[in-house]
């Protein structure tokens, strides 16, 4: 039998013993963010940020070997076909509703049903824009199986979900998996998070959150990737986008690798039960 040397043993232990999991999650959307600080960008514009973004991550998530999860608007899913048909052979697409700037109630079953129609294949998961709360009754009845729309932190302006459950639970039968916040002061391991925190702070966060929680749900969006610096927008979200911010994102990648196992939501939800 060849020897294994101490390192890979430890690292098939984290792996295999304890089956700690990583949930990276994109939003692959328009970018429509100028509009919610009172810009203009016109459709055109939004989508060929989204695209542009989404090429810049694709190659790295594919050299990476590993398995995401992508809530996708039905709007950008149209537009673009073909890149969310070949995403899917490899990645989770879920649903990220119809519109990025406007909802409405059948907009629920009407994305998941565009998006079964371009990918071939059932649609699970829903994330809403911006984390809007959205009734777990009428997302089951849209015949999804989970939702993952909270963070389960305050974000001053935005929403105070400082009291709700940090790791997956069920909810009037449809599974509710937030995304991660630290067990100590509930930090959100999101994207303004990862670009404005220095990096080993937030991979120490990230790490002992994986080890507390046996699994990390972490989200993005592939217009981060893109220079927006032109854009008027809050220097908090715009400062280190660009392939700065990409490199950050490889290096996180690989280091998480040592620590699990990346999977799709719902690969993970499935062999959980
Ligand atoms: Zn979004």
């Amino acid at each position: 039998m060849p020897a294994i040397d101490g390192h890979v043993i430890k690292k098939l232990m984290i792996m295999g013993s304890f089956g700690n999991t990583i949930l990276l999650t994109f939003d692959v959307e328009e970018f429509d963010l100028p509009l919610e600080y009172g810009g203009s960008i016109s459709s055109s514009e939004q989508m060929a940020v989204g695209r542009e973004g989404l090429k810049m991550i694709q190659p790295v998530l594919e050299d990476s070997d590993i398995n995401c999860t992508l809530f996708t608007t039905a709007n950008f899913a149209l537009k673009y076909p073909a890149a969310i048909a070949s995403l899917c052979l490899r990645h989770e697409i879920a649903s990220h509703t119809f519109f990025h700037s406007s909802f409405k109630p059948e907009d629920l079953k009407n994305s998941r049903e565009v998006l079964e129609n371009i990918i071939s294949r059932k649609v699970y998961g829903l994330r809403m824009p911006r984390m809007k709360k959205i009734n777990a009754g009428s997302v089951k009845l849209a015949g999804y199986t989970y939702d993952s729309s909270i963070n389960p932190t305050w974000i001053p302006g935005r929403y105070n979900n400082i009291l709700m459950p940090r790791t997956y639970y069920v909810e009037n039968g449809l599974t509710k998996v937030p995304v991660s916040v630290s067990a100590n002061f509930r930090i959100p391991l999101f994207w303004l998070a990862f670009k404005n925190l220095p990096y080993s702070y937030f991979r120490r966060i990230a790490r002992q959150t994986l080890k507390k929680d046996g699994y990390l749900s972490l989200y993005f969006h592939p217009w981060e990737f893109v220079d927006l610096s032109e854009y008027n927008i809050p220097t908090i979200v715009k400062r280190k986008s660009g392939n700065e911010l990409l490199e950050k994102l490889k290096t996180f990648i690989n280091d998480l690798k040592q620590e699990g196992q990346f999977m799709t939501i719902n690969s993970f939800l499935e062999n959980r039960e």
